[in-house]
Formats: C-alpha cells, sequence, structure tokens
C-alpha cells in the first residue's frame, strides 16, 4: 500500500498513454438479494493460460478469510465475445486458455455483510471491501484499473479513496495494491467535508462520507467533533500526511443492521457502527482509533506486511506498535479532545494495565509473539476450541499497554519526553520517508531520543521478553493509584456461564481457584459450600459470601462424572485506577496536565 514517487507520477498521466489495463464493472441487478454481477477485462494478457482469483485476505486484517466463496456463475469470454473454457484449479482460482490476449470474465457475487472486511449489497446501495468484492488476474497487479459502477438509483452518491475517471460513475487505480486498499460506498450519502492546513501550508481535505438515517444539522455538529478530534491527533505528529489527491475521506455507516467494525485505509477508513446515528461522543472512539491507523501502519508500517499479499493470511511481528499503540493513541486523543472524562479514560487505562498483569499470555509471552497470532485471532475461522486464555493477550491492549508504559516511563526518566516524541521520530523516520520499520529499527529509534542503554533495555526486558511493569510506581507522579478492584473479596477466577445452567463456557485460567480445583470449559457446577448451584447467580451469591484465602467445597459434573473437590478463593487481581485522595501538588498537576490535555494549539 506505499505509494511510490514513480505510482504519483503515473496517477497524474492519462491511462490512454499505457496500453494495457484492467477494467471492472459493477452492477447489482439483484441487489434486493444481495447478488452483484461483476465483470473484469484485461488485456494484452501475457502467452498461456490465464488465472484470475479471489483474495484470500484484505489489508488491516491479518487472517484469511476465504472471500471466494460467495462467488459463483463465473464465465470467460475472447474479444468477441466468445465463450471460453474455464477450469477451477482451486476452490477460489479459475484458469482461463485464450488465444487472443484479451479476456472478459463475469461472475455472480453474493454480500450480505456490511463491515470494514466484507461486502454489503443491498437495494439501498453497495458496501464494498474490495478483497471481497473483485477478482483479479495473477501478474497483473502492476497495471492499472478502472472501475465502473451503473447505478440502481440515478440519487445515488459515490464515495472511495480512488480518483475519478472521465465520468462521475468512472474511477481509477494505478496498480491493484492501492484498487484493493480503497473501499467503496454507494448510496444515499450525505457528505460533510473541511479543510486542515499543515504547519508547510499545504491544504488537505477531510470528508466524511455518512450512511446513515441523519439529518444535515445532526452531521454538521458530529463533523465538528471529528474536525476536533482530527487536530488533536495532527498534534501528536505535527502534522498530516500527504494524503493523496489531498483528501481523507471518513467512510461511516451508522445503521442498527451493520456490524461493528473499523478498518483503516491510506486516504480514507470504513467505520461501521451497528446503532443508530446521533451524533454523540461515544460514536467517536472508532473514529479516533481508525484515523491514527493513517500515521501508524498505513505510513509507519511495519516490514513484513509490504507488499500485502492478498493470496493467504498476512503475519506481522510489529502488530503491537501498529495495533496497540494505536488502541493506546485513539482514547488519549479522545481525553485530550474532551471528549472522554477522566473516568472513562482511567477504565480504558485499567483494561490495558489488565491485559498485561493478570492475562497469562502477556505474563507468558512477548508482543511479538502475540503480534504473529493475528494469523488465527484476526477473526480467523476455526469451529474447534482453543486455549487463547491461558497463551494469548490480544496485541491491542497488550501493544496499548506497553505505550502506556513507555510514556510514563519517558515521563518520569526524560525531562520534556514522551511518546509523542516517539511517535513523531517513527514518523519522521518511517513514515515520510515511506521505508518500512523492523522491530530492531524501533530500538534504535527509541535509543536516538533516549540513548542506547535506555532503549536496548526496554527492548530487552519487555519487547523481546515479557517482564512486567511497575505501573503503580509509574503512575505515582500522575497522581493516580492502583488498586485491587474488590480488596479481601473471594473470587473464583473469572469465567463465563451458559444463561441458563451453572456450565462453563469459557476455559478457567491458570492459577485461579476454579483451575486450581480442576474445573474445565463445559464442565456443569452442581454445588458449593453445601449450597445446590442452579443458575450462574447462585454460584456468585455463594462466592461472595465468603473471603478471599477461604476453602469452600466444590461439585461438579465433568462429561457426566460427578467430581467432588475443594475451591481455595483468593481476591480478585484485577486492577483499577483512582485518582489519589489527596489534592495534587503542582509537579504532579503538571505532569497529568501534560500528558491528558489537549496539545492542540491553533
Ligand atoms: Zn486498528
Amino acid at each position: 500500500m506505499k505509494l511510490t514517487l514513480q505510482v504519483c507520477i503515473f496517477f497524474l498521466t492519462s491511462f490512454n498513454a499505457f496500453s494495457q489495463i484492467v477494467s471492472y464493472v459493477f452492477s447489482a441487478p439483484n441487489a434486493v438479494h444481495h447478488e452483484a454481477e461483476i465483470s473484469v477485462e484485461a488485456d494484452k494478457l501475457p502467452a498461456g493460460p490465464a488465472l484470475i482469483r479471489m483474495s484470500r485476505s484484505s489489508p488491516g486484517r491479518y487472517a484469511k478469510h476465504e472471500f471466494g466463496k460467495n462467488v459463483y456463475n463465473l464465465k470467460a469470454y475472447d474479444a468477441k465475445g466468445n465463450p471460453l473454457k474455464v477450469e477451477k484449479t482451486d476452490a477460489d482460482i479459475y484458469k482461463i486458455n485464450h488465444l487472443s490476449g484479451k479476456v472478459k470474465v463475469t461472475y455472480t457475487l453474493y454480500g450480505n455483510y456490511q463491515d470494514g472486511t466484507y461486502v454489503g449489497i443491498d437495494a439501498t446501495g453497495f458496501h464494498l471491501n474490495m478483497p471481497a468484492t473483485f477478482m483479479w488476474f495473477k501478474g497483473m497487479d502492476k497495471v492499472p484499473m478502472t472501475l465502473q459502477f451503473r447505478l440502481n438509483d440515478t440519487s445515488w452518491k459515490i464515495a472511495t479513496q480512488l480518483p475519478p475517471a472521465k465520468d462521475a460513475m468512472t474511477f481509477t487505480a494505478p496498480d491493484l495494491q492501492y484498487f484493493m486498499d480503497s473501499p467503496t460506498k454507494v448510496g444515499s450519502l450525505k457528505f460533510k467535508q473541511w479543510t486542515i492546513t499543515n504547519p508547510d501550508k499545504k491544504q488537505y481535505t477531510f470528508r466524511i462520507a455518512l450512511d446513515a438515517n441523519a439529518n444535515t444539522e445532526l452531521l454538521g455538529q458530529f463533523a465538528v467533533k471529528v474536525e476536533r478530534m482530527v487536530k488533536e491527533a495532527k498534534a501528536v505528529f505535527g502534522e498530516v500526511p500527504e494524503y493523496d489527491y489531498g483528501t481523507y475521506t471518513f467512510l461511516a455507516t451508522i445503521n442498527p443492521y451493520v456490524k461493528g467494525d473499523g478498518m483503516e485505509h491510506r486516504n480514507s477508513t470504513m467505520i461501521t457502527l451497528p446503532t443508530v446515528f446521533d451524533g454523540s461522543d461515544n460514536l467517536l472512539g472508532v473514529f479516533s482509533h481508525e484515523f491514527f491507523h493513517c500515521w501508524n501502519v498505513e505510513r509507519i508500517r511495519p516490514a513484513d506486511l509490504e507488499p500485502f499479499n492478498f493470496e493467504k493470511s498476512n503475519v506481522s511481528e510489529g502488530l503491537w506498535v501498529a495495533e496497540g499503540f494505536t488502541q493506546y493513541y485513539g482514547d488519549l486523543i479522545l481525553m485530550r479532545a474532551g471528549f472522554e472524562n477522566e473516568a472513562e479514560f482511567l477504565e480504558n487505562i485499567s483494561q490495558l494495565v489488565n491485559t498485561k498483569v493478570n492475562m497469562p499470555g502477556a505474563q507468558l509471552y512477548n508482543p511479538i509473539e502475540n503480534s504473529q497470532r493475528a494469523a488465527f485471532v484476526d477473526a480467523g475461522v476455526s469451529i474447534d476450541k482453543n486455549n487463547y486464555p491461558n497463551m494469548y493477550a490480544s496485541y491491542y491492549p497488550y501493544g496499548g499497554a506497553i505505550a502506556l508504559a513507555l510514556d510514563l516511563d519517558l515521563r518520569n526518566n526524560f525531562k520534556g519526553l514522551s511518546l509523542d516524541n516517539f511517535m513523531q521520530k517513527l514518523w519522521i523516520t518511517f513514515g515520510k520517508t515511506a521505508r518500512s520499520y523492523k522491530v530492531s529499527d524501533l530500538q534504535t529509534a527509541l535509543s536516538q531520543i533516549t540513548n542506547s542503554t535506555y532503549a536496548e533495555t526496554f527492548f530487552k526486558k519487555y519487547v523481546y521478553g515479557h517482564q512486567g511493569f511497575d505501573y503503580s510506581q509509574l503512575f505515582e507522579k500522575a497522581g493516580y493509584a492502583l488498586n485491587k478492584i474488590s480488596p479481601g473479596k473471594a473470587w473464583a477466577g473469572g469465567v463465563s456461564f451458559t444463561q441458563n445452567k451453572p456450565q462453563l463456557t469459557s476455559n478457567t485460567i491458570m492459577n485461579t481457584p476454579l483451575y486450581m480445583a480442576g474445573v474445565d470449559v463445559d464442565d456443569i457446577i452442581t454445588s458449593v459450600d453445601g449450597q445446590t448451584i442452579n443458575t450462574a447467580t447462585d454460584f456468585n451469591t455463594v462466592i461472595s459470601n465468603h473471603s478471599a484465602g477461604e476453602k469452600v467445597s466444590i461439585s461438579y459434573k465433568h462429561r457426566g462424572n460427578q467430581v467432588y473437590t475443594t475451591l481455595v478463593l483468593q481476591e480478585n487481581p484485577m486492577l483499577v485506577l483512582t485518582p489519589l485522595k489527596e489534592e495534587l501538588n503542582e509537579s504532579r498537576k503538571s505532569f497529568k496536565n501534560s500528558w491528558v490535555s489537549s496539545r492542540v494549539n491553533e
């Protein structure tokens, strides 16, 4: 998804100057049943059979998604419109023997899942994530492309980061990577736009393309909030990136029937929120996270995601930074911009701390190892059971926990330095130069703003290792205290139950009372401390009548066998951050202000 100088020049040149082109036409006469008819035509195909395929993965997603499952009725034709023989060489790859060098393929696509990853075709409009929608010819990935829409309703509008061609229905892309990174919305969209000026005086247009039941006034009020958030994010880096064509687009679908998601792209983001649009601050979380990605991951980019491979899962060692640091800043920016109050901010920060302190995946494995598990956990599909609660910690909060610790540690140890400075260093070194990074490069960058000993120690302990942070000490200067969530009270282990009976639906977590007692997923708890347990509420009530450290009898059914044993109750290890009771001194006030107060000075 990196845009080189050559590609930029290419953009500015008429496609007529180039003979080879791939042309797509998208129509959906049966949109009411979520079907689209798509044609793709390639000319001057290399000699020999042509291979056309559907993608198996999508930028911003790291697992396989098998988009080929929704493709059917595929046909191929030569330059004169004569049918060509089609042979399926794999589940989602088709071989077409041709002589003319020009091949047109048509297929039907089913799509009924509006989010950032999949495709939604409906009588109300089209919601397209490109890898889930468009097949592509192997070997033609450097060829420029055009995409033409046939609209079901002439009043519909189109929103995409792709530039328009000669008419309003046709768009262009310099190559396959750019095309696939450019989600597109078609329908009754409402637009609101504004501009932002960089320190070098260059102006960029920001626009919201909204698919929601909303009036212009409400959209206008919401856009003011998004603009405020954009400025706060810009203040972290000092500037916004040079967006291609000078525009960044929030493609926002806010309707109860969509699936909750947010997907970052180079000059746009696809946001889907399953709720009624009310313009409230609560909607901003995904906007803030996804927008931060236009620096962190889209331009400050891990080397192992470059270029993106559409034929397999994409494994990266850097997701703890790409997603985790973005997770941390997503909230911090909302707090700085005044859209999160202190209680909400502390709750979010507490979740990061708890991930690092209390999840076995973060206690036992380093963030690189957890990042590499994305191929299995990022909506990766499997039906067998796994042991994630005991061996995996999401790189979102785990990476966020590292960002938090690094931010506070820099502020504690280096006067005037913070994670903002580190992000600026990454932006200048990797983002602006379009140079992708390896984890070792991040250590070098950290050493350049601190010193080599500090960076080496930090990476050895917390990035290549999995040591714990002293969060209590880190929060001390900010005037916050870290305490157990329910001190002294009994706790059996964080598990979930079915609604109707006390049957475990989740794995027990190592070293917790239930785990130590041998209770496992699917087991049914029948009695505790001599009292019959019929529901999850019964179980929680009996436990709450005891104190941490007490031993109680427990009986449970495992695959039909009744087991009798003892539960040694503990204190819930979950932590919660609260403001210190005493009034903050000047030093703490200034520490906290420089951390969570607005950085915008325009
Ligand atoms: Zn993200």
